[in-house]
């Protein structure tokens, strides 16, 4: 096979050069596509940290390119906004990386589905890490994601997180939600290498504690500060805010919380919307409206102290539904 040939055919990143670790098993993607209601391509089911043999890894991802090589759709891909046409390569490597195989956290938050799986058995990632760079499997530019359960409050993540930017791999994203400060986090914002994402979902103390049955808000803003203090560029610490109708939905809320990112030193955050709400409430344009409202709110107190708002994921697309009906 010539490795250096390109061919144009649809397809995505994923299914030509992508990594899942999720919980109990090796996946291709974490995303859903329109068609396939939640399926995952799943590479090695029942997986327990076991040796990775690349050959069969690449083997079966291998099969899947051909799908789309000869002009069809892996099933659990149809209908994925990130299908698209372009030149890809032949070659065998990873750029793009997720690690959700974490599964204790620090914090309870009442939306999280982790609880599900704290009886399961987290695995080693260190070790599939170290693997994949020996053999130069690991390529950049990379879009590595770790997230959890809290990262931080695993071993395995430091050592994971040493390594990578040992390595100078760049871009690493870790969603932490701040309760316990990491020094190799500190280490990747001023080298640039890593950026991180933290949601706090609140203004108030009290709030705070309703939503994450702790009571961390005040260390949480003061780790926030002090990434912010170290990040090279502006963009690399940013802040989240999902909405959680009759918990943190009042503009009172939302204004403390652009406070507490003014007095921080946080220039970019973004706006969620709680997932079973909008799923409940997905075809209720009026309820849909009073949040996006809400978003809007945000936004301009935002830029009102510098601070970008943006859309995150739900908000994102009710901001689409809201400009396709009228
Ligand atoms: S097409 Fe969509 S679902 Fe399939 S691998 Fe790519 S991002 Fe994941
Ligand atoms: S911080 Fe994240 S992992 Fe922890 S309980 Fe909240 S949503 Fe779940």
């Amino acid at each position: 096979m010539d490795y250096n040939r390109k061919e144009e055919y649809v397809s995505c990143n994923i299914i030509e050069h992508g990594f899942d670790a999720q919980i109990e098993s090796i996946n291709l993607c974490c995303r859903i596509s329109k068609e396939s209601l939640g399926s995952k391509v799943i590479i090695f089911p029942d997986y327990k940290g076991e040796k990775i043999n690349w050959d069969t890894f690449f083997r079966i991802t291998n099969k899947l390119r051909n799908i789309q090589r000869q002009g069809d759709t892996v099933p659990q891909c149809k209908g994925c906004i990130y299908l698209k046409k372009q030149k890809w390569e032949n070659e065998n490597y990873i750029n793009t990386i997720n690690i959700n195989n974490w599964i204790k956290c620090n914090a309870s938050c009442i939306y999280c589905d982790r609880k599900e799986s704290l009886h399961k058995k987290e695995y080693k990632i260190y070790p599939v890490i170290k693997d994949l760079i020996k053999n130069n499997y690991l390529r950049t530019p990379a879009d590595i994601t770790i997230a959890g359960g809290e990262p931080t409050i695993t071993s395995d993540f430091d050592k994971t997180l040493k390594l990578l930017i040992k390595n100078n791999i760049s871009t690493v994203r870790v969603l932490t939600n701040a309760i316990k400060y990491n020094k190799y986090i500190e280490k990747g914002l001023k080298k640039g290498l890593v950026n991180i994402l933290i949601s706090t979902d609140s203004g108030s103390r009290e709030t705070y504690k309703r939503i994450k049955l702790t009571d961390k808000h005040s260390v949480v803003w003061k780790n926030i500060k002090k990434y912010a203090k170290v990040q090279k560029e502006d963009s690399l610490v940013k802040t989240k805010y999902i909405i959680i109708p009759g918990i943190n939905n009042s503009k009172k809320e939302l204004s403390a919380f652009i406070e507490h990112n003014f007095d921080a030193g946080i220039k970019y955050t973004c706006i969620d919307l709680e997932i079973s709400f909008f799923i409940r409430e997905n075809q209720n344009l009026n309820v849909l409206k009073q949040i996006y409202d809400l978003f809007l709110y945000a936004k301009n107190l935002g830029n009102e102290k510098g601070i970008i708002t943006d859309a995150f994921d739900r908000i994102q697309l009710i901001e689409n539904k809201l400009k396709f009906s009228h």
